[in-house]
């Protein structure tokens, strides 16, 4: 099977964790499916922007390097072999250069940080958004629209190793005459992923995270985990639902398209639990129908 595996940037904050992961990964691929692992930056490209004056998607770049380079490290100690034939691709994704979000940007990147901090940063010209847990700065996140190097992520998986690809979401560029222009810009990874995944008719795609799934009355006290929902229900929840636009909501709207798209299944699950969520244990699995 063709496993799209999109890893939230938490993964990236401890060794370890990257470890645990990387050993299921190549326990996968040790049973034969074909892997393209896609990562998110939110917190390593706004912390990056805070010093550098560069571009997001020039940024995104630099996030992708480091970020795969860290998978691909992750993966030799755990298997070499998979390790060593793993390979990163420098990911470009067009977009509108009209999208709306260039006017009403949601994107949340970088750390949480106080009030007092956000009208600092505010000062400098970002714009800055109060969320469930503080502030942060939000930037355009416009809609992906095609993979640039999408032929060699299917090479890659042809000549049979694990692809690291669209990190960042993938960076930003919008058409310009024959050619691409860097945007301001970071693209959803979980869109992007779905993307790709929908490209590349992938089997499944799994979206790792800190949370076991989608809950349904997230932070109440009656909050409960969504364990299999079709994609058409998920549809009409999402529409009453609190699912935060810029966290939640992209992944529910990536899976929904993947699922719809397809008819194949999408997964949302704790990526500290990944063992369970690879036999689509513990999570949110998204059905064609039910
Ligand atoms: P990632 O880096 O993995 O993309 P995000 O922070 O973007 O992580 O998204 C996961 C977060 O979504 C959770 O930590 C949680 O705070 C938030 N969230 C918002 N609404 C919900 C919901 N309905 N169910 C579960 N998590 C939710
Ligand atoms: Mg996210």
């Amino acid at each position: 099977m063709r496993y799209v595996i999109a890893v939230g940037g938490n993964a990236f904050r401890n060794g370890k964790v990257l470890n645990k992961l990387s050993y299921r990964i190549a326990a996968l691929k040790r049973r034969g499916h074909e892997i393209v692992v896609t990562h998110g930056n939110g917190p390593q490209v706004g912390n990056l922007a805070l010093h550098e004056k560069k571009n997001l998607a020039v940024l995104t770049k630099e996030t992708q390097a480091v970020m795969g380079a860290a998978i691909k490290k992750s993966l030799i100690y755990v298997d070499r072999e998979a390790g060593l034939e793993a390979k990163v691709v420098c990911t470009h994704v067009v977009v509108d250069k009209d999208d709306d979000e260039f006017v009403n940007p949601t994107k949340p990147i970088g750390e949480f940080c106080s009030r007092k901090e956000a009208e600092r940063l505010a000062r400098k010209g970002f714009v800055m958004k109060r969320l469930l847990k503080g502030y942060r700065r939000v930037v355009p996140s416009p809609m992906p629209l095609r993979i640039v190097e999408l032929n060699k992520i299917r090479e890659l998986l042809h000549e049979g190793r694990i692809a690291i690809a669209v990190g960042g979401g993938g960076a930003a560029v919008t058409s310009s005459g024959h050619g691409f222009k860097y945007a301001d810009a970071v693209i959803d990874k979980d869109l992007a992923s779905s993307l790709l995944a929908v490209n590349l008719k992938a089997d499944r795609l799994f979206i790792l995270t800190n949370v076991d799934g989608v809950y349904l009355g997230y932070h109440t006290r009656r909050a409960r985990l969504l364990r299999r929902i079709d994609a058409s229900s998920l549809r009409r929840t999402a529409a009453t639902e609190h699912f935060e636009s810029g966290s939640m909501m992209p992944k529910v709207r990536a899976c929904i398209d993947f699922v719809s798209k397809t008819g194949k299944r999408a997964v949302i699950g704790n990526l500290l639990k990944a063992d369970n969520v690879f036999e689509l244990k513990g999570a949110t699995v998204i059905v064609p129908r039910t």
